[in-house]
């Protein structure tokens, strides 16, 4: 009887160990699985997320070129008005500076005048006292004092009939 026994317990252990071995064997397995299926997705997570990744950032650099191209034709529309409005400055300096030029050779001229002939040039032609301050019209000539023009029928200067006169400020 006690034969049996120990065999019918033997095998008892045999199958314990059998299972606690399987048990350790399939967890084994289970963490190799489990393993293999997070090296996949890191796999995949390389060969997929990645590159979406890198057409993101490649797209917002493109939409940010695009930004800076726009910047850029700005910035050179800008420039050429600068440039434009630089040239129509120049241009105007030029002419003021001639004008300017020939004011100054004009007062040169005017002022040798009166050193060679005196003020007697700008005194009028009828009272020959009082400065000249009256254009005779037609004639356009400036030869009577602010005085004389009231009493004048005729410019003294060309005998004209004086049908008005102009007051001029020398
Ligand atoms: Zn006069
Ligand atoms: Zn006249």
């Amino acid at each position: 009887m006690i034969l049996p026994l120990l065999r019918s317990k033997a095998i008892a252990v045999n199958n314990c160990e059998r299972e606690g071995l399987v048990h350790r064997y399939t967890e084994q397995i289970n963490e190799g699985v489990s393993e293999i299926h997070r090296r996949n997705w890191e796999a995949m997570t390389l060969a997929f997320v990645a590159p979406l990744r890198e057409e993101a950032q490649t797209e917002r650099l493109w939409i940010e070129n695009v930004a800076l191209l726009e910047k850029l034709r700005a910035l050179t529309l800008q420039k050429h008005r600068l440039f434009a409005a630089a040239r129509r400055c120049e241009a105007l300096s030029v002419t003021l500076r001639t004008s300017f030029e020939a004011v100054v050779r004009q007062n040169d001229a005017a002022a040798r005048e009166r050193e060679v002939f005196g003020d007697s040039r700008y005194r009028c032609w009828v009272c020959v006292e009082r400065e000249v301050s009256e254009m005779v019209i037609p004639c356009h000539h400036l030869c009577l004092c602010v005085v004389c023009e009231v009493v004048a029928g005729e410019c003294p200067c060309c005998c004209e009939p004086k049908s008005g006169a102009i007051q001029v400020f020398l």
